[in-house]
């Protein structure tokens, strides 16, 4: 699809008072056929089923509550992995025209005094409202599912290194991932979990012994489950036996890339509605085209959509280098590709990442009192508008 710009705030316009009216309005208790929201100071004021009492200001097909993305690195050619704040904000902008409301910035693996520098700067843009939190994939990961996180800087898990880390994000650090069998992790996912932090167990090699463990000490969420981590085996079961053997919550990449649409069908089945959540882990690639980009350290090249490490050397293409979707097209894949149900999807892209997050009591549902963040699809799951804190921001086609 084409937005306007890639800033992607062309006419956002503040929405004091506003009434929504869609087809379909899907809710925490049951979708209204249809319904209705008004919105009163960025806050949605009421809900209910039928038609508005007065004209609607904005009309959908579905109204859902906005996306939370709690793994991306970047979109529209700007990254969060390097750059300075105004690349941080643009990629934060690009994804909010997409339909995400609610963005968790992620690092690559990098030097800690790196990643201690990038995590500051994050942490001022959260206090600014333009990212709701920092999720550190790495440094403690396993060299042998590393993917595209630059091996040079795996370290092992380190209290005093996580330590740093948790206090140079200033209260903002909501996730780390961390491989399991790595000696010194336990120690680390009780001091995440100590600290109201998620231990996300990812880029793994890990029994599945090992990681239930871990799950044992504090490990709660699964980094992109199946995609950098030992594969599942019948008689060996691995991290993604036992992670969907608990009652963890489970990120996958529906972007048609990363996994067949018919595992996420199983793992939504598996891990029920309310552990699965929809992630882009988008790169700067994302709404760009084909071409030559950096993920961190790395070179990425983008060929049909698809990013994969290149060697510089050689321009051999390697391991899937994050991905170029948008919150906007996994929702869509995942209703009408993976064929999951609208308020399944819905539950995935926003109410469950909201709960983990802490932000349950904010956003993450259409029901009174939380924020306004809402966005409006048509009949094909396209989105046609984002109403982020009650202001709208227009998509020009
Ligand atoms: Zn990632």
């Amino acid at each position: 699809m084409t937005v306007g710009d890639t800033g992607g705030t062309v006419g956002g316009s503040a929405v004091a008072a506003a009434i929504v009216a869609a087809e379909h309005v899907v809710t925490p208790g049951g979708t209204l056929s249809p319904g209705w929201l008004r919105i009163a100071d960025g806050r949605i004021a009421v809900v209910e089923p039928g038609e508005p009492p007065t004209p609607a200001t904005h009309r959908g097909v579905w109204a859902l509550p906005g996306f939370i993305d709690m793994h991306v690195h970047g979109g529209g050619g700007a990254s969060f992995t390097e750059g300075g704040p105004d690349d941080a904000r643009r990629a934060a902008s690009f994804h909010r025209a997409h339909g995400t409301t609610r963005i968790v910035a992620s690092l690559v693996t990098a030097p800690v005094d790196e990643l201690e520098r990038r995590s500051a700067m994050l942490a001022d843009l959260a206090e600014a409202g333009v990212i709701d939190g920092i999720h550190l994939e790495g440094p403690f990961l396993s060299a042998a599912r590393c993917g595209a996180q630059n091996p040079r800087y795996l370290t092992l898990p380190d209290v005093g290194a996580f330590t740093r880390l948790l206090a140079a994000s200033r209260g903002w650090l909501r996730m780390i991932t961390i491989a399991p069998e790595l000696p010194g992790a336990p120690e680390v996912i009780r001091a995440a979990a100590a600290a109201g932090v998620i231990a996300a167990a990812g880029h793994t090699d890990a029994s599945a012994e090992a990681t239930a463990a871990a799950i044992a000490a504090g490990v709660s969420h699964a980094t992109h489950l199946f995609n950098g981590m030992r594969p599942i085996g019948h008689r060996s079961p691995g991290p993604i036996g036992a992670l969907l053997d608990h009652p963890v919550t489970c990120e996958v990449i529906a972007d048609g890339s990363h996994l067949d649409d018919l595992i996420i069908r199983l793992t939504a089945r598996s891990v029920g509605p309310g552990n699965l959540v929809l992630i882009t882990d988008a790169m700067a690639a994302a709404g760009m085209s084909d071409g030559a980009y950096r993920l961190g350290e790395l070179d990425v090249t983008v060929s049909a959509g698809v990013a994969r490490l290149a060697d510089p050397a050689t321009g051999a293409l390697g391991s899937i280098a994050g991905s170029t979707a948008t919150m906007e097209l996994v929702v869509r894949r995942a209703i009408t590709a993976v064929g999951l149900p609208v308020a399944d999807v819905a539950a995935a892209a926003g109410t469950t990442p909201a709960r983990r997050l802490g932000l349950a009591g904010v956003t993450g549902s259409l029901r009174a009192g939380l924020d306004a963040d809402i966005v409006l699809l048509d009949q094909d799951f396209r989105l046609d508008a984002v109403i982020a804190r009650g202001e709208r921001r227009h998509l020009a086609g």
